[in-house]
């Protein structure tokens, strides 16, 4: 059982390496980003809330985010561990989830961080194409799909998501620098933190990876 937090700025692959590093370990992914999405389009009341911040770039309120959080952390499929993708984004966040984590005598086994410099970023995510139907993320000039505008895994439409352009993309990378950076020295302080590159394969990324978690 493993209970895994990736820190990483929009881009950097926190996603991609969350889907395999689950299949490796047998647990779940729970990436924030995807579910406040799945709510917006479901046009749910925290999908209506979320969706003026997140198209702004911006985080979405800590109680709405951690309420989400815990429910999820509550369900039967977590309990063989988790891997938490995009969560916590800043410093309450993270200490709302060390609390509800010691209060069901659970902790975070090791927190991952994907190091990758801003002025590749921006270029990640402006090309960044993501599958409706199975989330894969592809990339128009360095991952490009085998046919255009379709996922190569199963066939589902690929899109540009909202928060993907430029203007959003600024507000993003400026809110993690201040919010989410933080979170890192939160980890360092208690031991858990380990940067890997995210830079090369998909491959040798998750190999430094499953050598970080040990
Ligand atoms: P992501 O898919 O992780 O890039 O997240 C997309 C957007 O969802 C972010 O820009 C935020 O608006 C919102 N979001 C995702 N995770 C969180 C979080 N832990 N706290 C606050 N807002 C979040």
């Amino acid at each position: 059982m493993k209970s895994l937090i990736l820190i990483g700025p929009p881009g950097a692959g926190k996603g991609t390496q969350s889907k395999v590093l689950c299949e490796k370990y047998g647990i779940v992914q729970i990436a924030t980003g995807d579910i406040l999405r799945a709510n917006v389009k479901e046009n749910t009341a925290l999908g209506i809330e979320a969706k003026g911040y997140m198209d702004k770039g911006q985080l979405v309120p800590d109680k709405l985010v951690v309420d989400m959080v815990v429910g999820r952390l509550g369900q039967d499929d977590c309990k063989q561990g988790f891997i938490l993708d995009g969560f916590p984004r800043n410093v309450g966040q993270a200490e709302a989830l060390e609390g509800v984590l010691n209060d069901c005598n659970r902790k975070i086994d090791a927190a991952i961080g994907i190091v990758v410099e801003s002025k590749d970023l921006v270029d990640r995510l402006t090309g960044r194409r993501v599958c409706r139907g199975c989330g894969a993320s592809f990339h128009v000039s360095y991952n490009p799909p085998k046919a255009e505008g379709v996922c190569d895994l199963c066939s589902g439409e690929l899109y540009q998501r909202d928060d993907d352009t430029s203007s959003t993309i600024e507000s993003r990378l400026e809110v993690y620098e201040r919010e989410t950076r933080p979170v890192i020295d939160f980890y360092i302080e208690k031991g858990l933190y380990s940067p890997v590159e995210g830079v090369g394969t998909m491959e040798t990324i998750t190999k430094e990876i499953v050598k970080a978690i040990g």
